[in-house]
């Protein structure tokens, strides 16, 4: 039988060792695609709804993941992580396909289950999820609901992987928490924030957002909270709401800019990178946005070393 706990292990060290190589502190959540793009990954979004995320070892590595018009946000970053465990790992390539059901109980082979554990531990090693809570005051175990999915949001992940690795992973809560905060299920914090019962994409940018650049879809949606001031640029339209929020939806993608020309994409303290994954012609690749690390100066904190980033759709 293999060593699972060794295999775990590792992954986990090669996840911090790489946060560590990118300057980027535990506490500090990341984005995952400027992550890719430091260490010379290409990410491509596709149309595919069967695909769950690939890694292609050559010619030169290269991420694909499916868009976020067929999976919730968080899961398509923390696949987005998992691919990259399989390069930092030393693995070839591998296909991901998509399956419906609880992932948990199928069994997994032990390259699968270590870019499982690298991918939690680059998206939410424990002095991050802590520095979560830290930064409202809370202790892990009193946070309610509504802030844990907003939490969520910050590291990217879904509102049910950040609440199973803070019970099985992180040990810092138990199970009969697990299954209180279960019983409230990320599309009611939607309806509630948004006013309605269609469940869209949302991610709530409130008052402790981690000066991460945001990444959305055209047709995505932000929620901020009414007592924030915000500038909001042309590139979002305001949506309905329900009280308490202010919600604005990824209309206009950014333009394509050359690295010398800066994005003027700027929301409050929030960089938005929005891509347009609808209208690109078949077996075209696009790339939509390539932004210079320079203009970021507001994130040096979290993201020192990371270059320029690009984003590439393409239909199957
Ligand atoms: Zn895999």
């Amino acid at each position: 039988m293999t060593n699972r706990v060794g295999l775990g292990r590792e992954a986990m060290r090669a996840a911090l060792q790489l946060r560590r190589s990118l300057a980027i502190a535990r506490e500090e959540p990341v984005n995952v695609y400027d992550i890719a793009a430091t260490i010379g990954v290409e990410v491509r979004f596709l149309d595919a709804p069967s695909l769950e995320g690939m890694f292609l070892k050559d010619p030169h590595p290269t991420v694909l993941v499916p868009s976020l018009n067929h999976r919730p946000r968080g899961r398509v970053s923390f696949t987005c992580a998992h691919e990259i465990g399989h390069f930092q790992l030393g693995h070839g390539t591998v296909v991901d396909e998509y399956l419906e059901g609880d992932a948990e109980a199928r069994p997994k082979s032990d390259e699968e289950f270590a870019a499982d554990t690298f991918a939690s531990s680059l998206l939410m090693p424990r002095q991050a999820v802590l520095q979560r809570f830290l930064v409202r005051g809370l202790e892990p175990s009193d946070a309610d609901a509504q802030t844990l999915f907003t939490i969520a949001g910050e590291l990217d992940v879904g509102y049910e992987t950040l609440l199973k690795h803070m019970c099985w992973g992180l040990e810092l809560a138990g199970n009969d928490w697990l299954q209180d905060r279960r019983r409230t299920k990320p599309k009611e914090f939607r309806a509630a924030i948004l006013g309605s019962k269609d469940s869209r994409r949302l991610v709530v940018a409130g008052e402790h957002w981690p000066q991460l650049p945001l990444d959305l879809e055209v047709g995505d949606y932000v929620a901020m909270p009414t007592a924030l001031s915000v500038e909001v640029p042309a590139l979002l339209e305001p949506a309905p709401a329900g009280m308490l929020w202010n919600v604005y939806r990824a209309k206009t993608p950014a333009p394509p800019v050359s690295p010398s020309v800066p994005l003027p994409i700027r929301f409050a303290w929030l960089v938005l990178v929005i891509a347009d994954c609808s209208s690109i012609d078949s077996s075209t690749t696009r790339r939509l946005n390539e932004r210079p690390r320079a203009q970021t100066d507001r994130r040096k904190q979290s993201l020192r070393g990371v270059g320029t980033r690009a984003f590439a759709c393409v239909r199957e």
